[in-house]
């Protein structure tokens, strides 16, 4: 049955054609209407990933084919060339050896979910060095706030803890990156972690500043404020008293 297990045999398996260039047939009708062959046949593949109940190969381009197994779905890897009784539903074909996929009912072709993500803020311990690197590569005036609800690039901070861990590390969601030091950085990841994990271990929030605008900071006593920050002008809440930096951008 494919289930967890035996998606992670498939994709160790797969392991062999990762790096290659690979040829891409879809013999079975159904399959060549979800993919287009044309698509993907030549380009390398990247990875190949067991990813929840799915089968994630990525290649070269930012392109992800989702291979869901259900019941029936099979991986296989063979010879090149190797005789074979039916027709498979995909068959990538590398230098010495085929992969080819029996009976996969779920096939989906797409350049979205392609992004990586980032170190889990939940890791124990957190990756925290590697999610500071990722932030340092970001444009220089990237806003802060906005930065950390990036998935790419730290993954599992949503909104909550983002107003959460800044209050506590007391910085600004406004401040750009390059006004914010390595240490200010871990510092911000590394309260995000402990209240994460601490809100998992007790089940309960705490709320200093989350949803709470307009109140006074309990560590200062300003009236903590609220604006939308980023592309998706997701609520920050901040309070101007006593977290460093400026506030938004023409306000
Ligand atoms: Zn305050």
């Amino acid at each position: 049955m494919p289930e967890g297990d035996s998606l992670h045999r498939a994709a160790r398996k797969l392991q062999v054609l990762v790096g290659e260039r690979v040829g891409v047939e879809t013999p079975n009708p159904r399959a060549a209407a979800a993919v287009s062959a044309a698509t993907l046949d030549g380009r390398r593949l990247e990875a190949v990933e067991a990813v929840g109940k799915n089968l994630l190969l990525r290649f070269e381009g930012g392109l992800v084919l989702r291979s869901h197994l259900r019941m029936s779905g099979r991986w296989q890897v063979v010879e090149r060339g190797a005789a074979r009784h039916g027709q498979p539903w995909l068959v990538l074909t590398g230098a010495e050896r085929e992969a080819l996929l029996w009976n996969g009912p779920v096939l989906e072709l797409s350049a979205r979910g392609t992004r990586r993500l980032g170190p889990d803020i939940l890791a124990d311990p957190p990756d925290l060095s590697t999610m500071v690197a990722n932030l340092r590569r970001e444009h220089r005036s990237r806003e802060l706030g906005d930065a950390l609800l990036d998935q790419r690039l730290v993954s599992g901070i949503g909104n909550l803890w983002k107003a959460e861990s800044l209050w506590h590390a007391r910085l600004s969601p406004w401040l750009r990156l390059e006004n914010v030091t390595d240490d200010e950085l871990e510092l911000v990841l590394s309260e995000a972690a402990r209240l994460m994990r601490s809100s998992l271990e007790q089940g309960r929030e705490q709320r200093v500043v989350y949803k709470h605008a307009g109140r006074p900071c309990p560590r200062c006593g300003a009236r903590i404020r609220s604006r939308g920050q980023g592309d998706d002008s997701r609520t920050a809440y901040w309070c101007p008293g006593c977290q460093r930096g400026e506030g938004p951008r023409g306000a």
